[in-house]
């Protein structure tokens, strides 16, 4: 077994940092990333710029590793995607070498001739992970331990608010689950576009949007929220412990009272109407939305979990994440506008020397920062390095986002119980509404 390498799924921020970190403990990482280069995923998103400084987007064990190739930690600023890509994630990944693989997907990870029902001398056995390649080639290894780093990029929510894709949503080529950049305004230029979504990437698509409107006349934008407005609707503000985080919030409330957004709220998608170039939402109640040349929904991400069928999880059935990080993270339930730092223990899965970590780890909650990913591979590592103190050990203290009561999912307040605050509650804005048709 020792002589097996841990692999890692995904040569994402956090697939890398694993890397480095049991590079460190004297342990043989293997990185497979179905992508052509190191931070795929990030790369899709690459226009986007993030609300993190530089000092919070890069890992202590793979920073120690760079800059033993003479590479220099950039320490001031907020790179975009791209940026992150290009001035730490390549050079991590080509600093690793051998130790990261690139163009093979993982497409099911399992023990060596046990399915998932068979017990015995299952922890004694490798695993095994069954890769494919862009040439369709399949291949297995063996494994010592299973790091998932894959995040959960590739499955996007759909439009509609149940969950499932709305009734003619698969098949309407108007809907798309990226934010927009302002750099390609094609499909918005002139048009109507209606973002769908409340978090982050919604914040991030209205600035990208109104962007685009300030050089193209005729251009509106429509953004369409399934609740009311409540104080915590545009995120922390000033209260967040990361001011540009706190930031998109606020330039959202900004374009909405300025007339330059169009904000409906309650707005629940159950079905999408084509007509000829452009789309209506129709909602669960009935009311229409539209006609639009363009939808962007960004409705939260899933994790994808059909590769990992065949060894044991024991995952919360609200967010898929880990069971006993999901009560802090769950936005019906978490009230204090802070996270805690989690580590191996909270991560480890009943499937000995399995962990899922970064993204991936949060399952479908939102909140998820690089932070907090760099602190579970560094205590991922030290337990498979079987250094429990170190494991055990939480070197970090994650910043308050400033939503004090909670994300919430619906518009009735949660019960606030054992909360640190009062649920928030439905506040007015001065704003131009939409007129529903
Ligand atoms: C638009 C946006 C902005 C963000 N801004 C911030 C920010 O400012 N600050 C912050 O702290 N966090 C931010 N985040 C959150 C988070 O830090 C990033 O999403 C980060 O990229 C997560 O890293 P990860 O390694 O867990 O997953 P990813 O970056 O998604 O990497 C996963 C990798 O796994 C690969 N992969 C997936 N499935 C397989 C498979 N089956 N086989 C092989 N490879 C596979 C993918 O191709 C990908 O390269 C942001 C996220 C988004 C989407």
């Amino acid at each position: 077994m020792d002589k097996l390498p841990v692999v890692v799924i995904g040569a994402g921020p956090q697939g890398l940092a694993s890397a480095a970190h049991l590079r460190e403990r004297g342990l043989r990482p293997l990185v497979l990333e179905r992508g052509a280069g190191a931070g795929a995923a990030v790369a899709e998103w690459g226009h986007v710029r993030l609300f993190s400084a530089w000092p919070e987007l890069v890992d202590p064990a793979s920073v120690r590793l760079l800059e033993s190739t003479g590479w220099e930690a950039p320490t001031t600023g907020y790179p975009t995607g791209q940026q992150w890509v290009e001035r730490y994630l390549a050079p991590l990944a080509q600093a690793l070498g051998q130790h990261v693989r690139f163009g093979v997907e993982v497409v099911g990870v399992s023990r060596a001739g046990r399915d998932r029902l068979v017990s015995s001398g299952r922890a004694d056995q490798p695993f095994t992970v069954h890769l494919r390649d862009g040439a369709g080639v399949e291949s297995r290894i063996a494994a010592r331990a299973v790091i998932d780093a894959s995040g959960t990029w590739g499955r996007p929510g759909p439009a509609g608010a149940d969950g499932l894709p709305a009734i003619g949503e698969r098949s309407a080529r108007q809907i798309s689950y990226r934010i927009p950049d302002h750099r390609e305004p094609g499909v918005h230029a002139g048009k109507h576009t209606v973002v769908l979504g409340s978090g982050a990437s919604a914040f991030n698509a209205l600035h990208e949007l109104t962007r685009i409107a300030a050089h193209s006349p005729g251009t509106r934008i429509t953004w369409a929220i399934r609740r009311a407005v409540r104080d915590d609707t545009f995120g922390g503000g000033g209260a967040d412990e990361l001011p540009e985080r706190g930031a998109l919030g606020l330039r959202a409330r900004a374009a909405v009272e300025s007339g330059a957004v169009g904000l409906v709220t309650g707005f629940r998608t159950a079905r999408v109407r084509t007509m000829g170039d452009q789309v209506v939402l129709v909602g669960e109640d009935g009311a229409e939305l539209g006609p639009a040349d363009a939808v962007v929904a960004l409705t939260g991400f899933r994790p994808d979990l059909s590769f990992l069928a065949e060894v044991r999880l024991d995952l919360d059935p609200t967010l898929e994440a880990p069971r006993s990080i999901a009560a802090d993270i769950d936005p019906n339930l978490h009230s204090c506008g802070s996270v805690r730092a989690t580590g191996a223990a909270d991560l480890a899965q009943p499937e000995p020397d399995l962990y899922l970590v970064g993204m991936k780890s949060y399952g479908r909650a939102p909140t998820f920062l690089a932070l907090t990913g760099y602190e579970q591979v560094r205590s991922v590592a030290a337990a498979l390095a079987g250094d429990h103190e170190a494991a055990a050990r939480v070197e970090l203290v994650l910043p308050d986002t400033g939503v004090c009561g909670g994300a919430g999912t619906f518009d009735e307040p949660e019960a606030a119980d054992g909360g640190c605050c009062a649920p928030a509650t439905p506040i007015s804005i001065s704003r131009r509404t939409v007129n529903l048709l």
